[in-house]
């Protein structure tokens, strides 16, 4: 191989994301806002992260968006503002990023194993209805990869039962279900704006939204050291507020986030028609309209075919390759010892390939003929 040659390959390497493409799109306005977060010391909440919260709700068509310093707490608090508790049951998929699950441990409560639906990942309804127990008090559907769980059957098992819907919507900002955004159907919606996720944030930020205003004013308080008004402490809080330099670059990116989604979506439609003739198990869209957080195809040859493209310099992830009821720390949970054999199956074969804002049809087809030339 001639230095050229090599040179160009190397070029042709495609990284799993590259965050820097959305920077230049908003790094003038960014730039502003910052110098006055710095003259107006308006670090922490402030006019910059009020402001976010009030565009978000607009557009998400809720009545309440407040910003958080992560999902994670995002979770915590939507649980701790829904009363749940020692004592308490909430179910979840036992195929999610474990951040799904820590807000109900926090709380006091106990996650509850379920297992998934073996061509979306989401969580299975009709599994979710035989772990009700009197004791289950919510349940947390993860909107996995930026695609709708079952909506429809969440929310008739939740009225049936009378149990409280977090949704983790961390990996589906923008994504629709019956032409209603995620994270406005259930009781909360708790959203990520970790840098990786669709809306990224420069560091970490999350956000909890409701239409119930009791729950809202409550998570309000949680998030400021349960102030109800200055140096009052209702209830016990937290500090988990956003930093006006996120709420800043939040706000820049959400005008553009309809045109990156619908690049994503390009995107992956370019993969699908590429791989169709291929053995992988292609993403299956079943629920609403999708963002494509991840693109993540199945086959029991992950381990070596993501290896192989290693060697291509393209990158690839896997989300999740431990199923949670397989984590040392969850060990203790009586569910845990069940077997989930859909969510196992998903960790086994996983295997996200690339897709970002600013990737480009070239680096697509470079994934593609790859992946066809290997399997
Ligand atoms: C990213 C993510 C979280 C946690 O968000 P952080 O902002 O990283 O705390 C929770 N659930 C899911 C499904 C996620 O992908």
């Amino acid at each position: 191989m001639t230095e050229n040659r090599l040179a160009t390959v190397l070029d042709r390497k495609v990284p799993f994301n590259d965050l820097s493409i959305q920077w230049q799109q908003i790094a003038v306005d960014v730039r502003q806002d910052f110098e006055m977060i710095f003259e107006q010391s308006a670090f922490c909440l402030g006019p910059f992260v009020e402001r976010f919260e009030a565009d978000i709700a607009q557009y998400l068509g809720v009545r309440h968006a407040i910003g958080v310093n992560s999902g994670t707490s995002a979770l915590h608090l939507a649980a701790l503002a829904k009363g749940i508790g020692p004592g308490d049951e909430v179910i979840v998929p036992a195929h999610s990023f474990i951040a799904t699950l820590w807000g109900v441990l926090y709380a006091g409560a106990t996650p509850v194993f379920c297992d998934v639906e073996p061509t979306t990942g989401n969580l299975d309804v009709a599994a979710a209805e035989r772990c009700v127990t009197a004791a289950t008090k919510a349940i947390i559907p993860v909107h996995l990869y930026g695609q709708s769980a079952n909506m429809k059957a969440v929310m008739e098992l939740a009225q049936r039962f009378g149990l409280a819907v977090i949704e983790d919507a961390a990996q589906a900002i923008g994504a629709t279900w019956q032409q209603r955004y995620l994270g406005s159907i259930g009781d909360l919606g708790c959203f990520s704006f970790y840098p990786g996720k669709n809306l990224g944030a420069a560091g970490e930020a999350g956000l909890i939204v409701t239409n119930d205003d009791d729950v809202a004013k409550q998570v309000r308080s949680l998030r400021n050291h349960g102030q109800s008004e200055r140096y009052v402490h209702q209830i016990v809080g937290y500090n988990c507020r956003m930093d006006g330099l996120q709420g800043a670059v939040l706000r820049r990116k959400l005008p553009r986030l309809a045109a990156w989604t619908a690049s994503r979506r390009k995107l992956a439609e370019r993969y699908r028609q590429k791989l169709l003739e291929t053995p992988l198990v292609l993403p299956s869209v079943q629920y609403g309209e999708h963002v494509w957080h991840l693109f993540v195809v199945r086959t029991p040859e992950r381990d070596r075919l993501r290896a192989a493209l290693a060697e291509r310099r393209i990158e690839t992830g896997l989300h999740y390759p431990i199923a949670l009821h397989k984590q040392p720390c969850l060990n203790h949970l009586p569910s845990a010892k069940l077997s989930f054999p859909s969510a196992e199956a998903w960790a086994a074969e996983c295997l996200s390939l690339p897709l970002f804002t600013g990737m480009t049809e070239d680096q697509v087809d470079y994934v593609a003929d790859a992946i066809r030339a290997l399997c």
